[in-house]
């Protein structure tokens, strides 16, 4: 069910299984190798990620999970082509951020919506298109909108729309570029409960309708499961990813999954690792 991620390469006996740690034989999908990064703060340095390793298929959903600070937006910054790594490679269907962005393969939303307060709703979403210079796919601007159901709210502010409602607009705006990699840093991390709960629905009815190699960011041990093929759990500070669960609930995946004895094991399994054994008391609000 589950496979250990070599922390490093040198120092991983222990490492099992025909392993998660081995990229897709197609050189598709992301690999990530002694992924590092060592941030300068004046005379300080900040190793936010020690020699991280890990591969997921192509079209597959990854969930990061693990302590604040241990480096899992630094992992989304890298792929996103928003910072440069101090050592290591981040790799997407072969390309590097840099040729993922030229060729408008990413699709980001974090969780500041980062709307533009003065455009309406649909003229967000039409946004990548004035930044790529190309012609704005009405068609699909309209069919986003219905997929993350603001219709009707077309012309509406952002400062009209609730926070789930900000959101949808933001995961619209990833979206119209068809993107081959969708990049999620805690997107519904600032919502109440039962908003982050159905808006994990529609995510993953989205996900299903425009599949995309999905890497997702949150503190959510249950909705990283529910969501996900994977899900990576990182030890703190510097990050390394500590172990790579593999999430073999069958798909269309259901909310009564959640309620099921494999459920229950895998989310025992990740609050043990991220809390230690009887970590299980220490949800997470998810
Ligand atoms: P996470 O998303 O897991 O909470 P981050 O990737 O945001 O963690 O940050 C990892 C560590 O790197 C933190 O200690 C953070 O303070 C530091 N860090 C992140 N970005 C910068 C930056 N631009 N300059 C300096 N330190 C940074
Ligand atoms: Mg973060």
């Amino acid at each position: 069910m589950s496979e250990q991620v070599p922390a490093q390469d040198s120092a991983a006996p222990d490492s099992t299984g025909p392993d998660s740690t081995a990229p897709d034989s197609t050189g598709t999908g992301v690999r990530i190798e002694h992924l590092s990064k060592t941030f300068s703060v004046g005379r300080r340095r900040v190793e936010a990620l020690a020699d991280t390793t890990l591969f997921t298929d192509k079209g597959s959903f990854l969930s990061l999970l693990g302590p604040s600070g241990c480096g899992k937006s630094t992992i989304l910054r890298i792929l996103a082509g928003l910072e440069e790594p101090t050592s290591g490679t981040a790799l997407v269907d072969g390309k590097t951020p840099r040729e993922l962005r030229r060729d408008h393969q990413l699709g980001i939303a974090f969780q500041d919506s980062a709307l533009l307060p003065w455009r309406s709703v649909e003229s967000n979403i039409r946004l990548p298109f004035q930044v790529s210079g190309e012609k704005p796919d009405d068609a699909l601007v309209a069919e986003l909108i219905e997929l993350v159901g603001l219709q009707g709210f077309e012309k509406a502010k952002p400062g009209q729309l609730s926070g789930g409602m900000r959101q949808r607009v933001s995961i619209a705006r990833a979206l119209v570029v068809k993107p081959s990699v969708l990049l999620l840093d805690e997107p519904f991390g600032a919502l109440d409960d039962m908003t982050r709960q159905r808006l994990n629905l529609e995510l993953l009815r989205i996900w299903t309708e425009k599949p995309a190699t999905t890497l997702m960011v949150t503190h959510g041990i249950s909705e990283a499961i529910f969501l996900s093929d994977k899900v990576a759990v990182m030890s703190p500070r510097p990050g390394r990813v500590k172990e790579v669960i593999d999430v073999d609930l069958p798909r269309p995946r259901t909310p009564e999954m959640m309620r099921t004895p494999e459920f229950h094991a895998l989310h025992d399994r990740a609050s043990e690792l991220l809390f230690g054994a009887g970590g299980a008391a220490v949800e997470d609000g998810s």
